[in-house]
Order: C-alpha cells, then structure tokens, then sequence
C-alpha cells in the first residue's frame, strides 16, 4: 500500500471506530481528560504510579550458591511480593569504588520463584517411578510420620549412621543450613562434605598454606597493579564484582587473562593469553624459571615465609628433621643452613613448637591453630638461611648426610620448564611467556584471579601450588592487591563457631561426616576408568587407617537420604551410576526444597520449603566484608514452612513416634552415646531457646567472634554491618580484607607442618608420585574420545537455580545447549540447531547443538548443571563426568594435611573429561 492511500486507509478506520462511541467533537485526549465520563481515570502516569507503590519494604537476600551476597529491598502490597531491588547501603571502603548497587539480573528473578509454576506447594508422596514426575498431595502429618517412621526403623535396623543428610553452602543460609545438620547430629546421621565434592575447594591451598578457602574481598583487586584473570571469567560468573576489575583497569591496572577462551573478562584485558586446556601448570612453572633465574625474585619474603630454605636429606628425600640428628628430638621440628655460622638451624614456628594444637582444629579451616602464637615468630633475626648449595650434616647415629634447600632441589628441576619447553606444551610463544614473567617480577602488587576453569581438573592441587609458588617468589602474599584468589561456589563459612555451634551442639567432633567424593564413588560403585591408578587401592588404605571417612561403616549402604537447599542428583558426577547403582540402595529419598528440581524429581517425599523472602536468616560471602539478613516479606506461601520449622517439627514426630512405640533411647556405640529420642523436640530447640528462626540466627551472630555483639534488629534497622574480625587477617577500618597478614606482617607461623608456605610435602605417597614439589601433569588421557568437555559456570543461572527462569532462558537459546566448534560440527554433519548425541564410557546425553564459532576446535562446551527435565532427550552435563579421587587428596596422616569437614579431601574434576559427539537421529518426544 502507497503512503497516501495507507493514510486514507488510516483515517477511514479511525472514523469507523470512533465515530459511533464518541461522537462528534470528542477525542481519546478529551476524554481521559474528563472526569464525568472516567472518574476512575487518573492519567497514565499514575497508572504506572500505582504499579510500583508497596505497603511493606523488607531486607532480603538470593539463599542459593552464590557468591554475590547481595543485599536486596523487598517489595510487597496487599501481602504480595512486587519486586525486589539491591538494597544500595553497602558503605564504601576509602579510596575504593562504591560498592554498590551489588546484583545481577537473574538475582531479580527470584520472585519467580515464589509464585512460578516450579513451587512446591504442598507436602508430595511419589506414586509413580522415581523421577517419573507422579504424585500425590499429603498432609503435612501424613508425610512428617512417613519419614519418621523409616528414621526410626533405619535407626533400629541399621543404625542411625545409614542415614545421610546433605545441605551445602552454610554461608548462604545458615539457619536453613544449621536447622538439618542440628536434627541429623542429635539423632546420629550422618552429614556430607560439599565444598570438595562441588570442586569449590582447591587442595593445592591446603597443602601449600594449611588453610581452608580465604580470600580477599573483591574491592581490593582496585588495588592491584597487575590482575592476572587464570582460567577465570568475573564478568560473565562474578557479576556483582565485575565492576571493580573494570574500576581498576581505568585506574591504570593491567589486566591479563590466561584462558583457552576469548571470553567477555579477555574482552576487557590488555593481554590474553590461551594456554591449551589444562596445561597452565606447565605456563605457571615456565614464569617461575625466568623469574629465578634472571633474578627477579623476592629473596627476604622466600626465605622468612616459605619452605624454600629447608633442608631436604638426599639419601630419602624427606625433611632434616631434629630427630635425625638428636636423640630424642622432635620429627616436626624442621632446619634451615644459616650461611653466617655455617650450621643448621631450626626454623621456628614448626609442629613441634605448639604440640598441643597439632590435631585441635579449633578452627576448622585451619591445618592447625598457630594464632596464639607470638608476633614475630617467623623472623629470622641474625639467621641468614642458604637457598642454594650441598651441606654435610651428623646424623645421630655418627654418620652423615647431605642435604639441600628445596628451592636448591626446586630450581634445578625448574631446568625441565624453560620458556622454549613450556611453548611446546601450552601454545604460547616463549617471548610471550618471559615477557608475562618480568611484568609480574615487575609490577607489585599483582594478584591471581582464578577459580573452577583451573580446578576442576584432575590435577588441580598441585596446579594450584604453582600459582601459590608464583606469589611467593615475587612476594604478593598478604599484601592488598595481591595473592592467589580463588573464588568460586561459596565456600567461606565466616561464622564456623556459631554456624558450627548451632549445628553440632555437642561438638563437630561428635558429628558422624561423610566425604561425598568418596561416599559417591563407593555407594554409586562408580566406574572411574583409571585403570592404571589402581583408585580402589589408595582409597582402601585410606579409610583403613582412618585418613579419611566413609558412612555407613564396613561397606554398609546408606538407607535413607535427605537432601535439601542443594541439588545433589543434578551436580553429581558419574550421574549414571547414581542412578544405576546407589539410588536403588535408598528406601527413602528425603527432598526438602521451594521448587521441583532433579533431586525433587527424584525422591519419595517431597516437603514445601519457605521462600527466601518468606523467611529469616543471615547471609555471608568472602566476596564483601559485611553480614546481612533476609527477613519474611510475607508468610510462607501455601502450605511451606521454613528449614527450620520443619526439622522442628520433624523432632517432634520422631520423638512422638518413638514413644508411641515404646523406644526411650537408642545407643550409638561409636560415640558412647546414648541417643535420647523422648527429649528430642526439646533438644532441636534447645528447651525452647531457639524455637523461632530469628533466635537461631541470632545464636549464630552471639557465638561466632567475627559478629558477637550485633543484633538482628541491628541488620534490620541499619543494614549491612560489617565484619568485627576474619579469619587470617585483622579487619581495619575502611580497608578491605586480604587473608594471611597475621602470617606475612605479624610474622606468626603458617598452620602447616612447617610453619611456612610449604612447597616441599615429603609424605611417602607424594614422593611416590613424584609431587614432593609442584610439577606439570598432563591432562588425563584415560577416555579415548576426541573431544574434551567443558563445563563452565553460566551467567543466567547459579548452577541449576534459575537454570530454569523464562526470562534467563529468553537471553540463550531456550535451553540447554552443545555447543561445537563449526570445524567439529561440520565434520560430523551437524548443523545449528540440530539434535547430537554426547557420549563417552560414563555416559550419553541427547541434546541440541549450538555451532559457536568461539568454540575452540577439539573442545565441547555445555553451561554445567541443566535439571534433567530441561530441553534434553536423554541424560545432563554430568552424565559424562565420572567421580574421579586423585590419591594425594586422600592423604589424611601428615601435619596440615588431615580430614577436616570441608578442609581436605577428594574433589571435582569435571573438567579433565573427554568425548565424542555425533548426529542424533532417533525419535524426538512431542514438545521438545
Ligand atoms: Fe547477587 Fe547472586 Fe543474587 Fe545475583 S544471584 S543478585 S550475584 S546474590
């Protein structure tokens, strides 16, 4: 149609409409405009007015595995909740970037939640096959007296270590967290590890620092100079943060990433850098080379806080130890070579020197608690240890020994790493690689940003020590703007002793825990496809000497799982022989949750949890020094009731049951403890002290250092307060938290077995391996398939939380998505869009194709975690990844390195897997 007949066109219809209704003389304008024919309409402003007005405005906060900890305002009128905000209130820390707002965009779908069709809204008992989505609506009654009657058969039959119960992330909720972990240590389950199992936890900073997961707080990457992003991607996984990185970058910081991918962070760096996948250990020991041997490294800093000086006996390989050469003298007292009077000397601050604290883990991110320890410690004084050179030392048995510096021992190995070597193994040119380590020689401070791209591989701990070597030798430890960061999951419980305290109220160390890598891998009789490792042997003398634990005990399956606030069946590894193998082991699976995930989808019973903004709790984060709350905008909907309520509740039907059944108590010989089930409501809320949320969260706020003294009202009224103190280093008035300057400025000794950065781990199965020092392992070649498999985090989703969200899945594709490199893909005859089947020994997953020309050849990529129930026509990202235990996360007998719930152990390795991919053809179900 022309431009004047569409006009005529035009005004013809508009004659016709409105002619009849208004008449002549009157306009849509005037009429709006005329309040004897609309008294009701105020304008369209006001509309919109109306739209955005509340009655209520309440603290909230996103109680899923995320970092963020981002301080919300909620919204609600007439009892409906409208729309949350970042709360803004977050104060400045001086000379640093506002901090706020502090959120992201899928963080504002939380309201989707609440009334999306994905809620529980009743109690739920599975009339069909597991995960086959059938259901029937129970009482609350009904359901609570089901599972107490299995617990207390279970108990009886089988003993109350049959029973699992898993929740991780205490950080995030730790009411909710505390609330289950409080009924199973009364009744004697057992609970799971999670930071390990999740991949969240680097083994490499336990065996190098003794410490569990601290970093700095993210303001203080403003005060880098140089920012190396390793294996890390903040702008697309740490959104809230992401600003700072930019912030310093136009402050003149430079920005260097180090990652197979040309991601949105190497979008804004100076430099990116693409080592092959898993070969930055190789790239990290090449800069180490060029930075001792032109010089450049920090010389006072190696031989005060490191290992690098101690001596090492050539004919064993182990430490010189004070026994060797004294009758009587200590094994863990360890020696350095001081070149001034030509003898050994023992460096302080080693195990030997506070025997009374080796195995207290008072503090239970700590290899040992060596905060009481003087200032000053670790000073050297008049010694001027040797770094290099042979020395001849008596042995108490007359004879005589040489021995050397690790950094002697560690410099000639570095010979295997020049530039030249590690540009065949990573890719990048060498003058690229000496270029990289003169700048970070040569630019303090300089920190490492890093997380799950580098440690989910199989290797990741002694990947991890690399780095850690790197900023010891240029000095970056404990200095803002400095260290190795590794961010990912959420895994700084800042609170322990309240968290712990609230818990475990008759001590951690009468808590039955299971390590999940290992209790997945044997009850999920998972198949590794480490032949040549020989697993199954380590892992058998590990639980025999009792280094680390597996419940039930003498090879016993577990007979009822609880799972709540965590999706344990999505994110499992070798998901198949979960399936397969340990879910039929399960009489009951417990799910306690605010939506129908894949655990949910999967269990027997599943019970109504309240909604973040239906409830109280706290809210922590190592990304931001400040505690916060979330608080009920409105009663919890339907028929939910909080975390804590209901495991209320649950005490009370077990404690009612067993009466009725005439059982007082049940003895538990392990703990000498004799369970008392007629007391057990009482004992959940502590005769009624902690009836209520709000008196458990503000137990957690009275018992733990870092917050004693604030009140929820406090959080309530004047919003986010910030920490009183930290883990291992003070809190200073507007200056944002960098760990470990209780070690490196007040000079107390690391908790490790030395009492130093330790490089040097002289146990026997390390020095079988050959990882007394950091070393380059290849990528595992055990799948004979030709593709590795990459499963990164997702900017629209934490994990599986919102994997689901319409809105977020209108920003991808739709769901779940392959995606290949168009060389790979065309190779195999696929097209965009296409169905492909992914597949290895471990497993096989159907899904849609995505040809991404970012994709690197030889590599896949799926964003890890889609729930099963998504746009998928057989299996999940983990279908593919295998349980796989690396033998040195097993060692639980050697100093620092011993179980501790979280501390050490098996982890993740969901990375270090490899695949193949072809056209998929069979039957597509109806609506996918
Ligand atoms: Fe912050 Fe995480 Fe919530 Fe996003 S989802 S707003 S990053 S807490």
């Amino acid at each position: 149609m022309d431009g004047p007949n569409r006009r005529t066109f035009l005004k013809a219809i508009a004659a016709t409409v409105a002619a009849p209704v208004l008449g002549s003389g009157l306009s849509l304008r005037s009429l709006a405009a005329d309040p004897s024919i609309r008294p009701d309409y105020p304008g369209w402003e006001e509309l919109v007015r109306r739209n955005w007005k509340w009655d209520k405005r309440t603290r909230g906060a996103h109680l899923v595995g995320c970092t963020g900890g981002c301080p919300q305002w909620v919204y609600s009128r007439d009892g409906v909740v409208l729309r949350d905000e970042q709360s803004g209130d977050l104060p400045a820390l001086t000379g640093l970037p506002d901090p706020n707002p502090r959120g992201c965009a899928k963080g504002n779908c939380a309201i989707d939640y609440m009334y999306g069709p994905y809620r529980v809204k009743h109690p739920l008992i599975r009339v069909g096959e597991r995960g086959e989505g059938r259901w029937r609506r129970a009482t609350w009654d009904e359901a609570l007296q089901l599972i107490a009657d299995r617990v207390l058969d279970t108990m009886v039959n089988h003993g109350s270590e049959a029973i699992s119960v898993f929740s991780p992330a205490p950080a995030v909720a730790p009411v909710s967290y505390a609330a289950g972990h409080r009924f199973a240590h009364l009744i004697g389950a057992h609970t799971h590890t999670f930071y390990d199992w999740y991949g969240d936890h680097a083994p490499g900073q336990t065996q190098t620092l003794g410490v569990q997961g601290d970093v700095a707080e993210t303001s203080d990457w403003f005060n880098a100079r140089l920012i190396l992003l390793w294996g890390a991607n903040p702008v697309q996984t740490r959104i809230p943060d992401a600003h700072f990185l930019t912030e310093a970058a136009l402050n003149g910081t430079r920005v260097v990433t180090i990652a197979p991918d040309y991601s949105s962070s190497a979008t804004k760096s100076d430099l990116w850098l693409h080592p092959k996948p898993g070969t930055d250990a190789a790239l990290a020991l090449a800069l180490a080379r060029v930075i001792i041997e032109e010089g450049h490294f920090n010389k006072a800093f190696v031989a005060e806080q490191t290992d690098l000086p101690f001596l090492i006996r050539s004919d064993n390989h182990r430490f010189l130890r004070e026994a060797d050469m004294i009758d009587g003298g200590a094994i863990d007292r360890f020696f350095a070579y001081d070149l001034r009077t030509s003898q050994p000397v023992a460096m302080c601050g080693s195990w030997a020197d506070q025997p009374e604290n080796q195995t207290a883990g008072r503090r239970s991110y700590l290899g040992r608690d060596t905060l009481s320890f003087a200032d000053g410690t670790l000073a050297l004084g008049d010694v001027d240890p040797a770094l290099e050179g042979r020395f001849n030392v008596r042995l108490k048995n007359g004879g005589t020994v040489d021995v050397r510096p690790v950094f002697d021992i560690m410099r000639a190995r570095l010979a295997a790493y020049t530039p030249e070597i590690a540009s065949k193994l990573t890719g990048i040119t060498a003058p690229a690689i000496v270029a990289l380590a003169r700048e970070l020689a040569g630019t303090s401070p300089a920190t490492i940003i890093t997380g799950a791209g580098i440690n989910h591989w199989y290797h990741s701990d002694i990947l991890f020590r690399t780095l850690h070597l790197l900023m010891a030798l240029t000095g970056n430890v404990g200095r803002h703007g400095g260290g190795v960061n590794h961010y990912v999951g959420q895994w700084k419980p800042v609170p322990s002793a309240g968290i712990n305290a609230l818990a475990f109220p008759c001590g951690v160390d009468q808590q039955r825990f299971s390590q999940t890598t290992i209790w997945t891998y044997v009850h999920a009789e998972a198949r590794d496809g480490l032949a040549d490792l020989d697993i199954p042997r380590h892992l058998r003398e590990s639980l025999a000497s009792g280094q680390m634990p597996l419940y039930p005990r003498q090879g016993r399956p577990p007979k009822v799982f609880i799972a709540y606030r965590g999706n344990y069946l999505n994110q499992t590894k070798s998901q198949s022989d979960v399936l397969r193998n340990l879910w039929p082991k399960l009489e009951l699976v417990v799910n306690i949750n605010i939506r129908m995930d894949t655990t949910a989808l999967y269990s027997d019973v599943v019970l109504p949890s309240a909604h973040w903004y239906e409830k109280t709790d706290l809210n922590f984060t190592e990304e931001h020094s400040w505690v916060h709350m979330t608080e009920p905008a409105i009663a919890p909907l339907f028929e939910s009731k909080t975390d804590w309520q209901i495991f209320v509740a649950l005490a009370r039907k077990v404690e009612a049951t067993a009466r009725r059944r005439g059982i007082a108590t049940v003895e538990d010989e392990e703990f000498r403890w004799r369970r008392d089930l007629s007391g057990l409501h009482a004992q959940m809320t502590d005769g009624g002290r902690l009836a209520r949320d709000e008196d458990a969260a503000q137990y957690i706020l009275d018992q733990s250092p870092e917050t004693a003294g604030m009140t929820m009202d406090a959080l309530r009224r004047l919003g986010p307060q910030r920490l009183l103190s930290n883990w291992t280093s003070p809190m200073e008035d507007g200056v944002p938290y960098t760990p470990f300057r209780y070690f490196t400025h007040h000079k107390k000794p690391w908790p490790t077995l030395t009492g130093r950065q330790q490089f040097y781990i002289d146990h026997r199965l390390f020095l079988e391996l050959g990882q007394e020092l950091p070393v380059y392992r290849a990528p595992l070649e055990a799948d004979r398939f030709p593709l590795r498999f990459n499963t990164p985090h997702s900017r629209h989703a934490v994990h599986s939380t919102f994997k689901d969200n319409d809105l977020m899945l209108r920003l991808q594709r739709g769901g779940p998505v392959l995606e290949i490199s168009p060389p790979d893909g065309h190779e195999r005859g696929l097209k965009d869009n296409d169905w492909a089947e992914l597949w290895n020994d471990h497993g096989r997953m159907i899904c849609r194709v995505k040809l991404r020309p970012g994709e690197p050849a030889g590599r896949v990529t799926m964003h890890h975690a889609p729930e099963l129930y998504q746009d998928l026509i057989q299996g999940g990202s983990q279908s593919v990844c295998p349980v796989r235990i690396t033998p040195t996360h097993l060692v639980g007998d050697y100093g620092h390195l011993v179980f501790r719930p979280n501390y050490y152990g098996p982890g993740g390795s969901q990375r270090d897997v490899r695949v193949d991919v072809r056209r998929y053809t069979g039957p597509v179900p109806t609506g996918l």
